[in-house]
């Protein structure tokens, strides 16, 4: 792809997020993986990144070597400079930036946002877009991830001195449930933006700064993780207040599906699970299932299908449904093993679920990288009843690992799983209605059919698996994109 002027376009990828430095979720995998592809389809993408702590610790232990650039990076932000030491990295063929600073020493994202712990944020995109005097490559485009990015439009198009520099953005939607909503004071005298940035036609949200409104309204294109979020974004029901201003954005507006890091979950190579197997050979994901089981304290020998899930467990993701239908669940033999923290009422709720059904179900709870591929390899079902779900990496992963899974039509999982009662076939089983019944209907027909018909068992597993989850696709729909913006 090229310039006008013939050269290679140039792409920041601007991201708070980079697997598997520091991934919190899916934009983390997004982060750590379409870059790759990107520079495979021909795009000259660069990453640069906040060290957030241990992030450099991690880089080291993964064998990437570093080097230090000779200039740092400076932001004028609330009446102070703030700078940055710039660490240089080639990870996995994709040059990197991880920038280093004091702003960057407190936790990852903030539990409560006001405008001291929304400071991080506004000076890393302001560093980002500094980046370019010390490195000696200037991006064409910034592309830009959810809230935590979004003050980089914002200062392209309204910052004193930023609007003067020029430059096109992309602001790329992960999860429009969080906006960065905050306090308008001291953030606009401290900020640098110009007095009419904050207005209803631009970043003021109900007298709060909103930076993601901000991003998308001041963003030369935006895209989000798939088609049909695309869509529900611009409804109220989905996006509530925003929805007005996704609705108006819609012509700069795409969907595009993520894809998975194919090489990282791969069945046939991971490291991470007992014994290994793949579409050709499935033997060794029995063995999987048995560990998975030691490790939940359950009879290995279960001829049960196992459900699982791994998940944050914040009330987007549905287990409200979940641990309400426990009973149910339990009493279709099924065993159900979670894996995942979040909100203290969720995990409690599962908690309880598990003390009432102790031969059925076990909450792992906590964040753990290898216990998840163990589940991914190890479950026969996938349980993902989000109520809303922008993309969804978990249910394509979990397809992978030939885990079949049972999700809600909604957002990604829509584009993504179909159900094998469709008369076209499919690689799931899915429902529409957002409560137990519906869950059940679905997840009944799934323990049904493991018990009854291992042979269809088998050819839902193969379909999935044999689905085409790697970033080709979809990086040419960037590079298209991209393109788009160049004309
Ligand atoms: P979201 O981005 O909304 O959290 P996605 O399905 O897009 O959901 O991506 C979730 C990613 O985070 C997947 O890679 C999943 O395996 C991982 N993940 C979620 N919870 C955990 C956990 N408790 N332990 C390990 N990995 C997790």
């Amino acid at each position: 792809m090229t310039t006008k002027s013939g050269s290679a376009v140039k792409v920041l990828f601007v991201t708070t997020e980079l697997a598997p430095f520091s991934k919190v979720g899916g934009l983390g995998d997004v982060a750590g993986s379409l870059p790759k592809a990107l520079k495979q389809a021909g795009v000259d993408v660069r990453v640069v990144t906040p060290a957030w702590p241990g992030v450099l610790e991690k880089v080291a232990g993964s064998g990437v070597k570093t080097t230090t650039v000779k200039t740092k990076v400076y932001a004028a932000y609330d009446w102070r400079i703030h700078s940055a030491e710039v660490i240089k990295a080639n990870v996995e063929g994709v040059t990197t930036y991880f920038l280093k600073a004091e702003d960057y020493t407190g936790s990852q994202y903030p539990y409560q946002l006001n405008f001291w712990t929304a400071s991080p944020f506004a000076v890393f995109c302001m560093q980002a877009l500094e980046l370019k005097d010390a490195i000696d490559w200037e991006p064409d485009i910034y592309h830009c991830h959810d809230w935590t990015s979004a003050f980089l439009p914002c200062a392209l198009a309204w910052h004193r001195h930023y609007r003067q520099t020029g430059g096109k953005s992309i602001m790329t939607l992960h999860n429009v449930a969080y906006q960065g909503i905050f306090e308008p004071s001291p953030f606009l005298e401290a900020s640098g933006l110009e007095p009419w940035s904050f207005s209803s036609s631009t970043m003021e949200f109900y007298g709060q700064v909103n930076l993601l409104k901000g991003g998308i309204v001041a963003a030369t294109a935006v895209s989000t993780v798939s088609p049909t979020y695309a869509n529900e974004i611009q409804t109220y029901e989905s996006t509530r207040e925003l929805s007005g201003i996704l609705y108006h954005q819609r012509s700069k507006l795409r969907g595009i599906i993520n894809g998975l890091d194919t090489k990282f979950w791969d069945p046939a190579g991971d490291k991470a699970i007992p014994k290994n197997f793949s579409v050709k050979d499935l033997k060794g994901k029995a063995e999987c299932k048995k560990e998975l089981l030691k490790r939940a304290g359950l009879d290995p020998k279960t001829k049960d299908p196992v459900i699982v899930c791994v998940s944050r467990l914040v009330e987007q993701k549905g287990f409200d449904m979940v641990f309400n239908a426990a009973h149910q669940i339990a009493e279709t033999g099924a065993k159900l093993l979670i894996l995942g923290s979040g909100q203290d009422w969720i995990e409690n709720g599962i908690l309880q679920a598990q003390e009432a059904n102790p031969d059925s179900i076990k909450l792992f709870k906590g964040y753990d990288e290898p216990l998840s591929h163990l589940m991914y390899a190890g479950g026969d079902i996938f349980l993902m009843p989000s109520v809303f779900e922008p993309c969804g990496l978990s249910q394509m992963i979990s397809m992978r690992y030939g885990t079949v899974p049972v999700v809600r039509e909604v957002g990604g999982l829509r584009d993504t799983v179909f159900d094998v009662d469709r008369p076209e076939g499919g690689n799931g089983f899915t429902f529409q209605t957002c409560d137990v019944d519906g869950m059940m209907w679905a997840l009944r027909r799934a323990v049904e059919r493991y018990n009854d018909n291992k042979d269809e068992w088998k050819k839902i597993m193969l379909e999935g698996m044999s689905e085409d989850f790697t970033w080709d696709k979809s990086a040419g729909q960037y590079k298209a994109m991209y393109e788009d913006l160049m004309q």
